[in-house]
């Protein structure tokens, strides 16, 4: 039997994604393939097609019509599939080893067809077994810098910024993230999700008006502040890592932010692992959340001061003060994405993981006192080790 490609919108099986493979043409017409769905979302699947002879694999993911969001299905547009490739083939200009190679898509069908990435880990799962992965905090830090200044005004025509501002335009998937980080866990609402032992904390943060005033103005930065292409999902479930490669995967929410979204998101997911670890361990994270940023701001330094076609980039104290900026959103949004992953909608693996009830609920007001110092206090932090500080603090 021989399967052919739909050619309008259907959900692939595990059958038409191998013909589909096919025309990829980067298998052995007579190959004998094989294929895995090996997705875990709600929102998408991901096919893994193989020629057992060979070894040869690649991936296509396919972006489904309805998702599951706050218990029920909801459409959802299939357009963040072509988002998707195409932040990973922009960004792919500036970090090439960072990102998968796409080798082909169809918008019609709304899939990528990528580069296998199995033989490394997603680095959450790593990072909860107590694994450290020893380039990710050098080469996220790079692969911000790189993406988010050569994608912003200081280092584009605003001709061509504007231009791909207006191409990655994602209203779906940014209301997901202005609901999801940026609103519902700040009021009472049952989108939430929450274990009965934290409800005074919870009540804490709904009826704290000075947390929601703070709030407010960053998802008025994030709604308004079109500065760079980001990533917009940088958490450590979109890296596969190991001790030598670090690839970051899965970027459907792309839009243009505020630069301190990628990187605060990125640092939260890391907070929750200084959290939950102890000792010798926590250590090398704090480590890494530090580094993470100095190797951010450097690159970044470095390239704007080689590269950057701003007039005013020159002018003392400018540089400075976009940085500043961005350190201070990057706070004051990891201080969002710590509250919204304990009482929101969407949990991490990190804390939800934790066995013993006790250290589960208390590792959960950490980050929710971390999260809530975060913002309240971001306008004070001057530089990383005062954020570093706040963590400690929140212990
Ligand atoms: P979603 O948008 O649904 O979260 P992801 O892009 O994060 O989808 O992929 C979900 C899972 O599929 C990943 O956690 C990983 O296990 C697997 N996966 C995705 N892309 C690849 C890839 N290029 N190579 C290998 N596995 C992948
Ligand atoms: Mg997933
Ligand atoms: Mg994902
Ligand atoms: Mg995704």
């Amino acid at each position: 039997m021989t399967l052919t490609v739909p050619t309008t919108y259907k959900a692939l099986t595990e059958e038409t994604a191998i013909a589909l493979a096919k025309t990829v043409h980067t298998f052995d017409p007579a190959a004998q393939l094989t294929c895995r769905e090996i997705g875990d979302g709600n929102l998408n699947y991901v096919f893994q097609i193989e020629d057992p002879k060979t070894g040869k694999r690649l991936i296509i993911k396919q972006a489904l019509p309805y998702a599951k969001i706050i218990g029920e299905s909801w459409p959802l547009t299939l357009k963040r599939a072509t988002i998707e490739a195409n932040v990973l083939r922009k960004h792919g200009e500036f970090v090439p080893s960072l990102v998968p190679v796409v080798y082909a898509t169809d918008e019609e069908l709304a899939i990528t067809v990528m580069e296998d990435l199995s033989h490394l880990e997603i680095a959450r799962e790593g990072l909860i077994n107590g694994k450290n992965f020893p380039r990710l905090s050098q080469d996220i830090g790079e692969y911000l810098a790189l993406t988010l200044f050569h994608t912003s005004d200081y280092g584009l025509h605003p001709f061509e910024k504007k231009r791909l501002a207006a191409e990655f335009s994602n209203p779906e998937l940014c209301k997901i993230t202005e609901d999801l980080i940026f609103t519902d866990p700040f009021f009472d609402l049952d989108t939430n999700d929450y274990e009965p032992q934290l409800q005074t904390a919870a009540e804490a943060v709904w009826s704290d008006r000075k947390l929601q005033l703070e709030v407010a103005k960053l998802k008025k930065s994030f709604l308004t502040e079109s500065e760079a292409l980001l990533h917009g999902d940088l958490h450590t479930g979109s890296i596969f890592a190991s001790q030598t490669e670090t690839k970051v995967i899965d970027p459907e929410f792309g839009f243009y932010g505020p630069i301190g979204f990628d990187v605060g998101l990125f640092l939260a997911n890391l907070i929750f692992q200084s959290i939950t670890r102890e000792g010798e361990n926590r250590q090398v994270i704090v480590e890494d959340i530090g580094k993470t940023w100095n190797v951010f701001a450097y690159s970044f330094a470095e390239l704007w001061k080689k590269q950057s076609v701003e007039s005013f980039k020159e002018t003392d104290g400018y540089l400075e003060y976009v940085l500043g900026k961005v350190l201070t959103d990057v706070a004051g949004f990891a201080g969002c994405e710590l509250i919204r992953r304990t009482i929101g909608l969407a949990h991490v693996k990190d804390l939800d993981s934790i066995e013993d009830t006790k250290n589960r609920i208390s590792s959960k007001k950490q980050a929710l006192k971390t999260g809530q110092a975060l913002i309240l206090q971001r306008q004070e932090i001057a530089s990383i080790e005062d954020l570093l500080q706040i963590l400690e603090e929140a212990r």
